[in-house]
């Protein structure tokens, strides 16, 4: 069958923060004959490829061709004693494959529970909670090149992970659709608790860590993130607006003359990374209103849309981190796609 371009399709259905925009032109992919007329149909043209949009700015109309990932299927394609690699279609939903995953005794996505989006995003900004991120799982990416038609397997090295980035952002950005991503992942669970909120949710819960099970888990991390994020069904959100920053220890020393409660972790030698939240709690964001755009009143990386556009939120996000850079130095990286308007 031939695919179907449908031209001025509303975006408002297709992304959290449930902005009004138009796609100049709209197709939508389910299968691997679809795949193979993409590169006829993409030839010279802007490309947006969209998945659940939970990651995503609208900032106006997208005058170019979005392509909407509905591929489906997951397949169990080797096992050994100890793991099982397991190879899904890019527009299956991760919550609800790692729902799957762990019904089947496959282990490893627990603590990654309840983020939305599909599984074909996931690579692309290395998902990441509670201490475990997809690299630490992930065996191999397939990609359909849009302009050519060639598909290539990318290794977990190839797709140079890093925290909330890959070359999925950089050399890979546009003009490559994930079609599979493949797990390796096990078959005797080994759950990571190490993260300060489970240890205490394990507490509150009554919970042995000892008799803990992968669904308990699941669900521990489901109610965390309940009590935590906003529901973007009920209050239009992308998740943390911002990346934690990674700076240097000097600047570090520096911020704690200032507050000296202020916690770091390492990421190298050289350098730390501090919570952006907690640095714009102290600055006093939380729970600002700006225009139909708002800080969360609970969590101040997340910034919540009622209005049908985009231009407020992105004021405030201007704001907050011209704030942040006169008070501090640093400057704060936004985390989702801003695309769309005169980009
Ligand atoms: C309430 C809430 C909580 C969140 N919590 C977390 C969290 O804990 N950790 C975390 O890491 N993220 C979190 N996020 C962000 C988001 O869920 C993830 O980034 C998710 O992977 C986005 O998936 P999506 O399908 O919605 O991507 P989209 O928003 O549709 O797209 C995001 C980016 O990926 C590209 N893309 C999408 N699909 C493909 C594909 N098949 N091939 C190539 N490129 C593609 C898009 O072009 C765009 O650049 C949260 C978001 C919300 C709303």
């Amino acid at each position: 069958m031939t695919l179907t371009v449908q031209h001025n399709v509303s975006l408002q259905p297709f992304n959290t923060l449930r902005v009004e925009a138009k796609a100049r032109e709209w197709v939508e992919v389910r299968s691997q004959e679809d795949c193979a007329q993409l590169p006829a149909l993409c030839r010279d043209k802007k490309i947006l490829i969209l998945g659940g949009g939970s990651n995503l700015v609208l900032a106006g109309d997208v005058n170019g061709l979005v392509i909407h990932n509905q591929l489906r299927g997951i397949e169990c394609v080797r096992q050994d004693e100890q793991h099982v690699w397991v190879q899904v279609a890019g527009g299956e939903n991760w919550d609800a494959f790692v729902a799957h995953a762990v019904a089947q005794g496959w282990h490893g996505l627990e603590n990654l529970s309840a983020i939305p989006g599909s599984v074909g995003a996931a690579p692309v900004q290395n998902i990441g909670a509670y201490g475990v991120e997809l690299k630490d799982v992930l065996e191999s990416v397939t990609v359909l090149h849009l302009q050519d038609g060639r598909t290539q397997i990318l290794t977990r090295a190839e797709c140079r992970f890093a925290y909330r980035d890959s070359i999925f952002k950089s050399a890979f950005k546009t003009n490559y659709l994930i079609t599979h991503v493949t797990l390796r992942l096990q078959r005797q669970p080994t759950m990571k608790l190490e993260y300060g909120e489970i240890r205490s949710a394990l507490q509150s819960a009554g919970l042995d860590e000892a008799t803990l099970t992968p669904q308990q888990l699941r669900e521990l991390i489901m109610d965390i993130r309940a009590r935590k994020l906003p529901d973007p069904a009920v209050q239009p959100n992308v998740g943390s607006f911002f990346k934690n920053p990674v700076i240097p220890h000097e600047q570090l020393m520096r911020l704690q003359q200032r507050w000296p409660e202020l916690v770091s972790y390492p990421v190298d030698a050289d350098h730390v990374k501090i919570a952006a939240g907690w640095l714009l709690d102290r600055l006093g964001w939380k729970g600002r209103q700006w225009g139909r755009a708002k800080v969360h009143d609970r969590q101040a990386l997340v910034l919540v849309n009622s209005g049908d556009n985009a231009r407020d939120l992105l004021a405030l996000k201007d704001a907050m981190q011209a704030d942040v850079r006169e008070k501090t130095g640093i400057e704060l990286e936004v985390e989702p796609l801003i695309v769309g308007g005169h980009e």
